[in-house]
């Protein structure tokens, strides 16, 4: 059996690291401004705080968690979503007891055992917010503000925000029974999947994207018309907040999202599949090629960028003293798979180095060791191939990087304290102090 990875689960290389730093920076530079502090949990946790957290129902309870029993006979599940895990963490630290709301941000690794598929692994990447302490409506549109304006300053555009209300305590029950009596007497034509959440949750019924279930969604009840005076009012005004601050977004009564600890308000973003955007790509792409684009836009715009939503209950789930809170989470792997897509277009080749430093015999290798450190000192960027010997195979690999100029340091010149500069353009050769290599390329012209 080949050692390779694990199934979902990836190499990560700088290229990929860098976008990860990128979006890291540009979000705790919006989040410091709104008083977030960064959280990290552990990523593994006792399988109770999850199972409890994110419901039996749930398709990550269901089929999705990475669990085992540790040797001291405990059942630990790695992290599937950050959620649960920050909720035990402000309880466990007495963070109860600070002014509310407390403001916190995390970013790191979340595993789910899932069918991997574009943009879609077992291990990935969240960053993500969550407010504990108010119940206002005006932290939901705080919340997906945030959510909006970090992938905005990161560069991405069309992007339109998925908006919902799944109710309450006092709604939802009532709502949940309309709704199984109406997808009861439709059962036979729901797919298995969904005739097991029938039993379990409803609500989740909506979630499905089997074609044979739309159509029985496009006529089944909506929560939005079954909502109680509360849920009512306070949809209504988060709705204001978000025209006030001009935000795109659209209604979606079917949107319920997958975990059953949310309460009231729901949403997602996506990538919007504009006309205009398909007719940029038409006119930048040939005529062959935009059957294609069109298919990949439309696969793309169905995988949500992020979600989050409002959990009131979440607390009162464990047993602890309620606490309203609202968060978002975003999916890094899916956001750096599209800003990869954009950048291509300008693809950056990486920079040449300014020098190659060539070395010949023992003595000259040593010598190199502390040359290298003084260049990185003046910031000049060398390029080095240590463990060779053979010089002509070094000048080889320096014309081929693309460098101008290749210093030459052999057992004769460690001696005098001399080094050779050569010019690879013009292929000619000066002898300089070795003290004064580094004034020599750094002079202007060169
Ligand atoms: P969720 O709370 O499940 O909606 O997850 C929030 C976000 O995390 C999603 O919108 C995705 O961007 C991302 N995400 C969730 N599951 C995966 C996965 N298996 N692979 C990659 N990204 C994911």
């Amino acid at each position: 059996m080949k050692l390779q990875s694990l199934t979902g689960m990836r190499d990560l290389f700088e290229e990929d690291l860098k976008l990860f730093q990128k979006i890291e920076k540009s979000a705790q530079e919006i989040l410091d401004f709104y008083g977030f502090r960064k959280i990290e949990t552990p990523i593994l946790e006792m399988s109770e705080l999850f199972e409890r957290g994110s419901g039996q129902s749930s398709e990550i309870v269901q089929k999705q968690m990475f669990s085992f029993r540790s040797k001291g006979g405990d059942f630990l599940s790695l992290r599937p979503d950050y959620t649960p895990s920050i909720m035990r963490a402000y309880f466990q630290h007495g963070m109860d007891v600070l002014p509310k709301p407390v403001n916190l941000w995390y970013s790191g690794s979340c595993f789910r055992y899932e069918k991997p598929q574009a943009g879609r692994y077992r291990q990935f990447y969240q960053l993500g917010i969550e407010v504990l302490g108010s119940e206002s409506w005006i932290t939901d549109t705080q919340v997906v503000y945030l959510f909006f304006k970090i992938l905005e300053t990161i560069g991405l555009n069309n992007l339109i925000i998925k908006i919902n209300t799944i109710g309450d305590s006092q709604c939802r029950p009532y709502y949940k029974k309309t709704l199984s009596e109406y997808l009861r007497r439709r059962r036979n034509s729901l797919c298995a999947d969904c005739k097991n959440r029938l039993k379990l949750n409803p609500l989740r019924v909506l979630d499905c994207k089997e074609e044979k279930c739309q159509v029985i969604k496009k006529e089944a009840p909506q929560l939005l018309n079954h909502l109680c005076g509360d849920c009512h009012k306070h949809f209504e005004k988060f709705l204001e907040g978000l025209d006030e601050l001009s935000l795109p977004y659209n209604l979606d009564p079917y949107l319920v999202r997958g975990l059953d600890y949310y309460t009231r308000t729901v949403f997602e973003i996506f990538k919007e599949n504009s006309e205009e955007n398909i007719k940029q790509e038409i006119n930048e792409k040939e005529e062959k090629e935009v059957n294609e684009t069109k298919k990949q836009e439309e696969k793309e715009t169905q995988i949500a960028l992020g979600g989050g939503g409002r959990y009131d209950n979440l607390a009162k789930l464990f047993g602890w003293k309620e606490t309203p809170a609202v968060g978002f989470g975003f999916g890094l792997d899916r956001i750096i798979g599209l800003i990869k897509k954009t950048e291509k277009k300008e693809l950056k080749l990486p920079p040449v180095p300014r020098v190659f430093l060539a070395q010949v015999g023992e003595l000259a290798k040593k010598k190199c060791l502390g040359l290298l450190e003084k260049f990185r000192k003046e910031k000049i960027r060398v390029a080095e191939s240590l463990f060779r010997d053979s010089l002509g195979l070094q000048l080889k690999i320096a014309d081929k990087l693309g460098v101008r100029y290749v210093l030459i340091l052999g057992q004769k010149e460690v001696l005098e304290e001399k080094i050779i500069i050569r010019d690879m353009k013009t292929g000619k050769q000066a002898v300089v102090n070795l003290k004064k290599a580094i004034k020599e390329i750094k002079k202007p012209g060169r």
